[in-house]
């Protein structure tokens, strides 16, 4: 298959796979072994964040665990420590590129390198109609769930590139970045999630035409048993609450979520792309056939059908 420009019929992303896998074939072996391999995860102190470092440093990595949040983060430094492993933590808020560029810094000090970036950090939102959110909800929300992938990509790529050895970038979206009609009232959530998948796909697309060693893989979890829910003690006090309108639809995520994944599951899934050198990781197969309805849906130019997707949201 040769390469081309051909946006329309995809043939740019299938060449591109073609000379993926010959890559493969010759370099796999070197992520297969985390050992030394030092892995920056955002959004640890709690969480898929919390379960990736834990996953990470039972392969006897070297971890650089961020969040927002000190005690939680202390915690879960000692935790790793006491288990043997090589942590550093650094209190970071993704939404301040200086606080971004200040963790790769310590990463730096620390280890010398980074091998694995895990742009993890994110936070859930009150349930209300998309008009119903302030400008300055929108703003703080994309801030730390669009904007903080945005400083992951731009503080840590050129530090990869520059390395040139074998490196692998893992965002975290949601299957909220992948479907966004039966998930009534989580507009904002929805739109950073799409906009972290698109980013993830075009960041994977340039590094191959960059010719770079670098991988990535964009995570899209369905429900997952997490704080994700009790994000409200994140919003700056200048922010005026605004809080769900939906209590119905209040109780159902806190169901979905209270039932969800276990988060050592994901790591699991996590750990299991990087090594397959996977783009998609996709942990909850649930949402495969509303994931397809709405591929068909896009081509034929037919309306989703709330009926069809109902039953995947309850
Ligand atoms: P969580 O609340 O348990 O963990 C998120 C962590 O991010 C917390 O420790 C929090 O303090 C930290 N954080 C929040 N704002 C931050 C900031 N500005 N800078 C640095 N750290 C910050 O939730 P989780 O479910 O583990 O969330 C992790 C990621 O998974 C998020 O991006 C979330 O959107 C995504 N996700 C979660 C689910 C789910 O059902 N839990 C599903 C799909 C995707």
């Amino acid at each position: 298959m040769s390469s081309g420009w051909d946006l329309c019929n995809g043939q740019m992303r299938v060449a591109g796979q073609d000379r993926l896998r010959a890559r493969f074939l010759i370099r796999s072996w070197i992520m297969q072994d985390f050992q030394r391999k030092v892995v920056v995860i955002t959004g640890a102190a709690s969480g898929i964040g919390r379960a990736m470092a834990d996953a990470f440093a039972t392969e006897a990595a070297r971890i650089v665990i961020a969040d927002i949040e000190v005690e939680p983060l202390r915690v879960a430094e000692q935790d790793l420590r006491s288990a043997g492993g090589e942590v550093v933590a650094v209190q970071t808020d993704i939404a301040d590129p200086r606080s971004v560029d200040a963790l790769a810094n310590a990463a730096l000090g620390a280890f010398g390198r980074v091998d694995i970036v895990c742009n993890n950090a994110g936070i859930g939102q009150s349930l209300r109609p998309i008009w119903e959110f302030s400008r300055s909800y929108w703003e703080w929300f994309l801030g730390v769930n669009l904007w903080g992938i945005i400083h992951g990509i731009q503080t840590f790529v050129p530090i990869l590139l520059r390395q040139g050895s074998q490196a692998h970038v893992v965002n975290t979206a949601s299957v909220a970045g992948l479907l966004s009609y039966p998930f009534t009232f989580v507009g904002p959530y929805c739109a950073a999630k799409h906009a972290v998948v698109s980013i993830s796909e075009t960041l994977a697309a340039d590094l191959l035409q960059a010719k770079s060693n670098i991988q990535v893989s964009v995570l899209c979890p369905g429900f997952v048993r997490t704080r994700i829910l009790r994000s409200e003690r994140h919003r700056p006090p200048h922010l005026a609450a605004e809080g769900h309108v939906n209590s119905e639809l209040e109780e159902m995520w806190n169901a979905a979520i209270a039932a969800g994944a276990d988060p050592k599951s994901i790591a699991a899934d996590v750990l299991a792309a990087i090594r397959a050198e996977r783009l998609y990781v996709l942990p909850s197969r649930e949402f495969d056939s509303a994931i397809r309805s709405h591929a068909e849906d896009l081509v034929l130019q037919r309306n989703p059908v709330l009926a069809a997707t109902e039953t995947h949201v309850a």
